[in-house]
């Protein structure tokens, strides 16, 4: 634990407060909370990490009462410098444009008007399906529009003072402050920046378009802003927190290592623009899928856009806003998605105070992340929920038929008969989203099917005795008895017989699923009905 996650873990208040209590001091009521992305691949996860985090203190800050403006600014500017492997069949079409600026190069699917449109419908979309909806704001547009013109003059009047500054934080020397358009062959990432000389307000420059960066070879002169160009990031991204007036950016932990590019822009807010107050550039964690990060040049992994179809968007961000900001968390997809919305039901228990917890300050992250995950008001009474695990192994013994695990739940009083229609729908989305992912995405550990006969080959390798008193076990079993008390009360028997119960509870997944393992024992025979687990074991007791 680095030494601010444990200023995180020690503190009672929220991250999101924090930052949004600090930043108000600053900045006052007046708040612009900035979140960026280049869109030269598929959105993926760390992208959509910073966007969920820059979300969460900017609702935070409108709570407490500032007047808060959240933009997302899509770099779509950036060079073509790869073709990523999902594209390796149009590598023939988009290979002149590698160095080309992604909203020049081509769709390679036709289906958008450029290749970086072509990502950011998607993300946006994506962003929307989690209730993140900044402002959207288009690089090339704020270049057109001159936004930049000054930044480049005054890094150019300051030259000496920005080699200095760069040498200092990076340990090299920035020689380029642009990327500048090549005018011959379109290319942005070949021309080096030959010579340049003020003409009024205007700058005219000198650029050789470098062959061995895949340029024509070409020199030319012309004047900055005739084509495309762009300042170089680190520069570029302290310009444009400047002319937006940023307050709060958030980004990942690799962008606040010394020397690395907060530190440079921080320096040139100070140092350059001559400013006191500095924007709040803050940093978060990685969030992983199975120890993966994932690249969206790449595209391995699970898709963000898929994860509406396995959780409740609201039930994720509770995950990310319950984290310590700081902290790398891992999901694993085919593991943890009950967890995560049986941590999230606990949560919403003690948001409606229908359960309390002893620690004050787990209690009070644990409320706030709540409140931040919703996507709309609270309801006003809490909704009635199934447990995630549950329903998994209700589909699988009712074989996903939605109907019948409706009415066995009612039946089972585990819901009530008048649910409303809104927790009906609540509940059906629900096992919508567990169906899909039993089906796609779930270990092996959680997938199991129900026997109609026990089989025979597998039954005969077991206990007879053991099994002899499984049946006891079951015959007896006091009617009232519910899922875990099930679970208890087998595992008493089991020791007060002198049987292993891991013996006792595999001999029972044998006879009923024919797998070593399966869901917890209570819960199978609760689900499945203890007069059908008292018949199969009645059988398997027939194989011998
Ligand atoms: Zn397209
Ligand atoms: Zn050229």
């Amino acid at each position: 634990m680095t030494h601010q996650e444990e200023a995180e873990e020690r503190s009672y208040e929220h991250w999101a407060t924090v930052i949004s209590n600090e930043v108000i001091e600053i900045f006052g009521k007046k708040q612009v909370v900035a979140t960026g992305w280049a869109p030269s691949g598929f959105y993926h996860i760390g992208n959509f990490k910073e966007a969920v985090t820059c979300r969460a203190i900017h609702r935070e800050l409108i709570s407490l009462g500032a007047d808060s403006y959240y933009l997302l600014n899509i770099d779509d500017v950036d060079p073509f410098e790869k073709i990523p492997s999902f594209f390796k069949e149009y590598a023939k079409l988009l290979k002149p444009y590698l160095g080309h600026v992604i909203c020049e190069v081509p769709d390679p699917l036709g289906c958008h008007d450029s290749y970086a449109e072509h990502f950011i419908a998607d993300a946006l979309a994506i962003m929307n399906d989690f209730d993140v909806n900044p402002d959207p704001i288009l690089t090339s547009k704020l270049y057109k529009e001159g936004k930049y013109d000054k930044y480049a003059k005054l890094f150019l009047e300051k030259k000496e003072e920005m080699y200095e500054l760069t040498e200092e934080i990076t340990g090299s020397k920035m020689e380029d402050f642009f990327l500048i358009q090549c005018p011959e062959c379109n290319n942005l990432s070949a021309p080096k920046l030959i010579d340049y000389k003020f003409i009024d307000d205007k700058i005219k420059v000198e650029i050789f378009c470098q062959k061995e960066k895949r340029g024509c070879g070409q020199k030319s002169s012309l004047i900055l802003g005739d084509t495309i160009w762009k300042i170089k990031w680190r520069l570029d991204w302290a310009a444009r927190q400047d002319f937006l007036g940023v307050t709060v950016e958030s980004s990942g932990k690799d962008h606040g290592v010394s020397g690395g590019s907060i530190d440079s822009s921080l320096a040139i807010h100070e140092r350059i623009f001559g400013k006191s107050k500095l924007p709040m550039l803050i940093t978060h964690g990685f969030l992983t899928f199975g120890g993966k990060k994932l690249s969206g040049s790449t595209g391995s992994g699970l898709p963000v856009s898929k994860f509406p179809s396995i959780l409740d968007p609201s039930v994720f961000l509770y995950k990310i806003y319950r984290t310590n900001l700081r902290t790398d968390t891992d999901f694993k997809v085919e593991m943890d998605v009950p967890g995560v919305a049986s941590d999230f039901d606990v949560a919403e228990e003690l948001y409606y105070q229908e359960r309390d917890i002893e620690h004050k300050k787990t209690k009070e992250k644990t409320v706030k992340a709540y409140e931040l995950a919703l996507m709309a008001d609270p309801f006003e009474e809490k909704p009635i929920r199934m447990d995630y695990g549950q329903l998994v192994t209700f589909l699988q013994v009712y074989l996903f038929d939605e109907e019948r695990v409706i009415e066995t739940l009612k039946a089972k009083e585990i819901i009530p008969f008048n649910i409303s229609n809104r927790d009906l729908q609540l509940l059906k989305n629900r096992i919508q989203r567990a169906k899909f992912w039993i089906e796609n995405y779930a270990s092996n550990n959680f997938k199991f099917s129900v026997v109609k006969n026990p089989k025979c080959d597998i039954v005969k390798l077991l206990d007879l005795p053991v099994l002899k008193e499984l049946y006891i076990a079951l015959q007896n079993l006091p009617e009232k008895y519910q899922g875990d008390a099930i679970t208890q009360h087998l595992y008493e028997i089991a020791k007060e017989k002198e049987i292993k119960p891991g013996n006792f509870f595999r001999s029972l997944y044998q006879i009923v699923l024919a797998q070593k393992s399966g869901p917890r024992a209570g819960t199978l025979i609760d689900v499945l009905g203890k007069a059908e687990v008292s018949r199969l074991v009645k059988e398997a007791l027939d194989c011998f």
